[in-house]
């Protein structure tokens, strides 16, 4: 299978108003080019010292989200061009990012992160935590970032149902968060989960964006 003809099935899957991000982590820059050139616009990457050089490479049109556990003392380096950081996973890193932007003088557009996987080597805010978070306010005072949606992982497992649960739970805790502190960002609109394995799931739960890898590329040697 080609990534050409890989990418169009994952795309009859998907319903036209859900947005997909091609994650491109551990695949070629040739391979980016592929489903580029069959009209893929959104890539996503994990790793700052992977996406650097890919960036500088590939068409300058490419939307570049950020999807792996960023370190505060890298965010400097993709600033300039990133489009959306999917995992936002404290208050600290949403400080760092605003600096960042700020002095870049562009508004950079964030999605929190939340840990609704039972794994505990998985990032992200607890529910409770975004609550604390969001309620304290102080997030308001960082203008040049935009909370725009939110990010989560479910737990790598057979059991269909906990993921079903995970997912669900996910799209109550975004619905409650739009209809309070969140409810005067126009911006915040995005709900991205769902992987290769379980992005149906994902879809029926209410996501609006999924991330899909090994679906596209194969898999990661
Ligand atoms: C790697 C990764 C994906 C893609 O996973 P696949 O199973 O290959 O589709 C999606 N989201 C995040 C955060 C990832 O790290």
């Amino acid at each position: 299978m080609s990534i050409t003809s890989n990418l169009r099935k994952e795309l009859e899957k998907i319903p036209e108003n859900i947005s997909l991000v091609a994650v491109s982590k551990f695949h070629s820059v040739n391979d980016i080019l592929e489903a580029y050139h069959a009209g893929q616009r959104i890539f996503g990457e994990s790793r700052t010292q992977e996406l650097l050089p890919k960036y500088e490479v590939l068409p300058k049109d490419i939307e570049w989200h950020f999807i792996g556990h960023l370190q505060s003392n890298k965010v400097k380096y993709i600033i300039p061009f990133i489009h959306t950081i999917q995992s936002v996973d404290s208050f600290k890193l949403m400080e760092e990012i605003n600096k960042s932007a700020q002095y870049t003088g562009k508004t950079v557009n964030i999605f929190l992160q939340i840990h609704i996987a039972q794994e505990e080597n998985k990032f992200g805010f607890s529910y409770d935590e975004c609550r604390n978070m969001l309620s304290v306010g102080k997030w308001k005072e960082l203008k040049s970032i935009r909370i725009c949606g939110l990010m989560g992982m479910a737990t790598f497992t057979e059991d269909r149902q906990r993921i079903r649960k995970e997912y669900r739970e996910l799209f109550h805790f975004f619905q409650e968060m739009k209809s309070t502190y969140l409810m005067n960002e126009p911006c915040f609109k995005e709900l991205s989960m769902g992987m290769s394995d379980d992005c149906i799931i994902a879809i029926e739960e209410g996501s609006t964006m999924v991330r899909i890898g090994t679906g596209i590329f194969g898999p990661r040697i």
